[in-house]
């Protein structure tokens, strides 16, 4: 399923993303602002237009085509006059006269008031002008006509009169055409501005449209890649990208089908890392994810492309090998990832070792559905755990016992503190030159009420893991102090008592003041306190290390570095923190022979220890002969079963009243 394991190339940056949708926004927003002012400006263009079209100069051609009517009139009424003999019509005509007179001067005054042009007014002015030519001689025709000399008043109608009244109007005809053409003029003026507008709305409103589109394009896009994410996320494991649990059970869930339908075999691998844990609590979490990240890259690539690889959270991995003919296929594959994950990761410039566990289930044989399936191989996993690590077991039915027992003793470990079950069995480390127990290593037992005394292998990953280790941690130290000021007050009053500090006691806040309160209320000096840290727990934060050590120093008491070559600090790192006694690793001590590499090795840890100022403990010396070099190179502190096994406290005393040098037979002087 090649397409699970597949990312999403980009991810999406919230920041650039509403940063373009709120600019197109903004635009649009913009343009649809412009896009209205505009319209309504051109609107009132046009409008204005169209007002002075109708208003101004439609009124102009009436006006003067009032004047031109009103001249005919008065030439008509002027010619008839000289003809009518009933005084009553004359007198009817002559009011006419009169009255079109005045409508003709009122018409020109109003157009005078209109706004005109310089033709408009010269032809104005000189219709003017012939008015008053013509005006003497009307009058001159009406005198004539009221002294009833009707012929004469005829013939100057004809001859003057009407002459003049025709220049009067051609001058008018003149201005009625050109009135014409000025209004002609404003309704093409008019319909100009219109097109513009109508182009310029049309441009915007397309403008605005092309914007409105990417918008909600990059609107779309946004949402469906938001939802994409949001169901790769919902499946896949936000760290490596692999799939998640959900996922996996999906998938698991097709295989088996297709396994029922084909009749093929599925294979579950159910992988954990060895030490992750340690690498996580002491090089921190930050190394922790990378670190999983790369073991996620190797796994996909121990496996074919149709496999699926998911992560269950934390360093545990499921593989579902689909479509298995033949087991053979499973073992390879197993092979091959465990092979993967021994080769040295480089992470933060540091190499680091890890390896894991697999355990294995196999469809049909080991279950029929996912959870059995899935829940087989887990305890396929836990039991190639408890047998050495960097291995793999195929699930037998005879786990599933196993698995129930270490569940009934995780359920128990809860009620262990209460019932006061938990105990301190000693280990004396005796110095060589003196011959004494120097110091006695607290080591803590549970006395399980059905299984009998339990060693910290069994159960302290359980307490780590819990957390439980703080209370039951602080107890013990309380009864580590009591039982040392007890030896003191039996003469042993140089004796120093060394308890075991895990890296979450170490940086738990309450440490200081348990010791301080542990201390006081014992009597115990503090210089014969001796707190036992692993290397590991240094070399995450050194800087914070280093302070808390010196915080603990300040109270009196001694640190000693435990398990020394099993981490990943060398002495170097080590000059940083103000230590007192190194302890070197059983694995050094195993193979101690003479001239053996080993021996080289521990001499040059006990010469650096020299150099820095730390007294130096060989730990797990089982044998004479490992006894001798150590004895021949100048380890002055030994601890071991070879001296003792850890003992309950009530068997120190006896130890620590032993001569050892002699009990050991080293004051015999061996050339002797
Ligand atoms: P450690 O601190 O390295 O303790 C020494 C372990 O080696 C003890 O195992 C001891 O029984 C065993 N040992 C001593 N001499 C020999 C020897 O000659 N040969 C062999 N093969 N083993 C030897 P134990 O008691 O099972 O403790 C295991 C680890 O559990 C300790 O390793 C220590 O890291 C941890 N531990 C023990 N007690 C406590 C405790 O009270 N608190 C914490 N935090 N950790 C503890
Ligand atoms: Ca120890
Ligand atoms: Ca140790």
């Amino acid at each position: 399923m090649p397409a699970h394991s597949k990312t999403l190339s980009h991810h999406i940056r919230p920041a650039a993303w509403s940063a373009a949708l709120l600019a197109g926004f903004v635009v649009q927003l913009l343009l649809i602002l412009f896009v209205t002012t505009i319209g309504l400006q051109q609107l009132g263009i046009t409008t204005h237009n169209l007002d002075t079209v109708v208003n101004v100069h439609m009124r102009k051609q009436n006006l003067t085509k009032t004047m031109l009517s009103v001249a005919r009139e008065r030439t008509l009424i002027m010619l008839t006059l000289s003809k009518v003999d009933d005084p009553f019509e004359r007198d009817d005509l002559l009011t006419r006269f009169n009255e079109k007179g005045a409508e003709y001067v009122v018409a020109r005054q109003t157009l005078q008031g209109m706004p005109l042009n310089d033709r408009e007014h010269k032809l104005i002015a000189r219709q003017q002008q012939l008015i008053q030519v013509a005006q003497p001689i009307q009058t001159e025709v009406i005198d004539l006509i009221n002294a009833q000399f009707n012929r004469e008043a005829e013939r100057v109608t004809l001859t003057r009169a009407i002459p003049t009244q025709n220049q009067v109007l051609a001058v008018l005809f003149q201005l009625d055409a050109e009135t014409q053409q000025v209004a002609l003029a404003a309704s093409r003026k008019a319909y100009e501005a219109q097109r513009v507008a109508r182009f310029w709305m049309y441009l915007l409103c397309g403008a605005a449209l092309v914007v409105g589109v990417i918008v909600a394009a990059v609107v779309l896009r946004y949402t469906t890649r938001i939802s994409l994410e949001r169901e790769h996320l919902a499946i896949h494991d936000a760290l490596t990208s692999l799939p998640n649990r959900r996922l996996l059970l999906e998938h698991l869930e097709q295989a088996l089908a297709h396994g029922r339908r084909h009749k093929t075999q599925i294979g579950i691998l159910f992988i954990d890392l060895d030490n992750f844990k340690r690498v996580n609590d002491t090089l921190g979490h930050a190394v922790g994810d990378q670190l999983i990240c790369q073991v996620a890259q190797r796994l996909r690539s121990a496996v074919r492309s149709n496999d699926l690889v998911a992560r269950l959270g934390g360093d545990e991995f499921v593989v579902v090998m689909s479509d298995v003919r033949a087991a053979s296929q499973i073992f390879h594959v197993v092979d091959k990832i465990l092979a993967v994950m021994v080769v040295p990761y480089q992470i933060a410039e540091r190499e680091l070792f890890n390896s894991c566990s697999i355990g294995i289930s196999v469809y049909p044989t080991d279950g029929a559905s996912s959870s059995d399936l899935l829940k087989n191989a887990d305890t396929a996993m836990y039991y190639a755990k408890s047998s050495g690590k960097n291995r793999y077991h195929l699930y037998d039915a005879a786990m599933n016992a196993m698995a129930e027992e270490r569940l009934q003793l995780d359920t128990d470990l809860h009620h262990a503190l209460e019932r006061n079950e938990f105990s301190f069995y000693y280990q004396p480390q005796v110095n060589l030159d003196s011959g004494r127990t120097c110091t006695v290593e607290a080591l803590i037992r549970w006395n399980h009420p059905e299984k009998g005394l339990l060693s910290p292998a069994a159960f302290l990953d359980m307490l780590e893991d819990t957390g439980e280790i703080l209370p039951v941690g602080r107890m013990l130290l309380g009864a580590a102090c009591t039982q040392g000021a007890r030896w003191h007050a039996a003469g042993f009053n140089d004796l120093v008592i060394a308890i075991n500090v895990s890296s979450k006691e170490f940086w738990n806040c309450d440490l200081l003041s348990n010791v301080q309160s542990a201390l006081a209320q014992s009597g115990l000096p503090p210089q014969s306190l001796q707190l036992e840290l692993t290397e590991g727990i240094l070399m995450g934060d050194m800087d914070a290390a280093a302070h808390k050590i010196l915080e603990l120093k300040a109270l009196g008491v001694s640190i000693a570095i435990d398990d020394f070559g099993t981490g990943y600090s060398s002495l170097a790192h080590l000059k940083r923190f103000p230590l007192d006694v190194l302890k070197i690793d059983r694995y050094f001590v195993k193979d101690l022979r003479h001239d053996s590499v080993n021996e080289a090795l521990v001499n040059s840890i006990l010469a650096l220890c020299k150099g820095l100022n730390l007294d130096t403990v060989a730990e797990g010396v089982e044998t004479r002969s490992q006894l001798d070099v150590l004895h021949k190179i100048g380890c002055p502190v030994v601890q071991g079963y070879l001296i003792s096994q850890p003992v309950p406290a009530e068997n120190i005393l006896a130890l620590l009243q032993r001569d050892w040098r002699q009990a050991l037979g080293l004051h015999i002087d061996p050339a002797a």
